[in-house]
């Protein structure tokens, strides 16, 4: 199938409109016109090969919604004019244990990620929302709340999920003290679903003037983390951190910051490593610091669902796709409200 994208040619060129081919549709594929797709912050590091695994041509986009125009003659799960969300898998070896485990972003073979993947059935790079359609196995595919704004629903499904999995992994609940560091995309959406969790939650940022939004958003504490007082302050006092920022930075107040037995969960992957943390404070408060990769697709449905209960979407700016290189630029000052979601149907191809 044939179709429009907006296509990184190389690390350094901007996006440009370009046609784009998908594979045909497969008994189990779902076949989606693309309505809505967030700006990751990943499509930037992917779009410039800062993790220096990009594959060009690349068509970034892992945060989609959209109709379903199509299905194959073996899927069951959905149906035409269904609307959908597809996140940043579109599978998996399906057998090994974590697959079996329905923890598919673990496949010891590796999860196909949505874009700059490998397909399974073609051998070519995958392509993601950036592009007017995306045909994925149903088994990738989630429903969408239909009470939801969808253009505030598509970062859920990168955003959200990458936040929601750890704070359910760890078992965060009511009345538990929670951490977040960074208010961008991720960081956002990790305010909003702790505090529906029932968790007080302390945001950490650089940017003063983002205070007032974190405290609307559901924080309980602001804490700005380059002034050392206000740092001070904050120890020992949480029982989970999400560590949400896009760059490399020193970890050490972190861990200072949280209770003996407490987590650091790093979900940010910056260009390069963040530096080593003390190690005694982690040795004699038993702290630990772990990473977490995205959710599987049941955390994403198990997201959705609970999103549509308490009427949760993520803050937006809404952007035609000739915009992308403004959205990126703004996205590395921190200036997004707080994620940019591309409107396919109003782009200009
Ligand atoms: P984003 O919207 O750009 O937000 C990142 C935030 O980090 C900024 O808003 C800023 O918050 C903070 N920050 C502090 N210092 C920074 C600096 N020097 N440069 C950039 N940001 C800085 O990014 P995002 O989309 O939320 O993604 C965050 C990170 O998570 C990225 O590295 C992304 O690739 C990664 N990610 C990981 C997964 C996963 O599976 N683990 C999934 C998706 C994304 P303040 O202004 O509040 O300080
Ligand atoms: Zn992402
Ligand atoms: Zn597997």
């Amino acid at each position: 199938m044939k179709i429009t994208a907006l296509v990184a040619h190389d690390a350094n060129a901007p996006l440009v409109s370009a046609p784009i081919t998908l594979r045909s549709l497969q008994d189990q594929d779902v076949n989606i016109e693309v309505l809505y797709c967030g700006v990751c912050h990943s499509d930037l590091h992917m779009a410039r090969n800062e993790w220096a695994v990009s594959r060009y041509p690349l068509v970034p986009g892992h945060e989609i919604v959209g109709r379903v125009v199509e299905v194959g003659a073996g899927v069951t799960r959905f149906h035409r004019n269904q609307i959908v969300g597809v996140g940043v898998m579109v599978d998996s070896c399906r057998e090994c244990h974590f697959c079996q485990m329905q923890e598919e972003q673990y496949c010891e073979q590796g999860f196909t990620a949505t874009y700059n993947g490998i397909d399974r059935y073609t051998g070519q790079s995958t392509t993601g929302g950036y592009a007017q359609n995306i045909i994925v196995d149903q088994n990738f595919v989630v429903s969408v709340p239909d009470s939801l704004p969808l253009a505030g629903v598509a970062p859920l499904l990168c955003a959200g999920v990458t936040v929601w999995s750890p704070l359910r992994h760890f078992n965060v609940k009511a009345g538990d003290r929670v951490g977040v560091v960074g208010l961008g995309g991720l960081g956002h959406m990790a305010v909003k679903l702790a505090s529906a969790l029932g968790a007080e939650v302390t945001l950490f940022t650089t940017s003063p003037q983002k205070g007032a939004d974190a405290y609307r958003l559901g924080a309980k504490q602001v804490v700005i983390s380059t002034q050392s007082e206000q740092m001070a302050a904050s120890q020992a006092s949480l029982d989970i951190i999400i560590d949400c920022v896009a760059a490399a930075h020193d970890l050490t107040p972190y861990l200072a910051a949280l209770k003996t037995n407490g987590h650091l969960v790093l979900v940010g992957i910056p260009e390069t490593s963040h530096p080593s943390p003390q190690i005694t404070p982690m040795v004699f408060r038993r702290l630990s610091i772990s990473g977490s990769s995205i959710g599987s697709i049941k955390e994403t449905q198990e997201m959705l669902d609970f999103c549509g209960q308490h009427s949760i979407t993520s803050d937006i700016e809404l952007l035609q796709g000739e915009e992308i290189e403004t959205a990126f630029e703004r996205m590395l000052k921190g200036d997004v409200k707080y994620r940019f979601v591309i409107d396919m149907q109003a782009t200009q191809w």
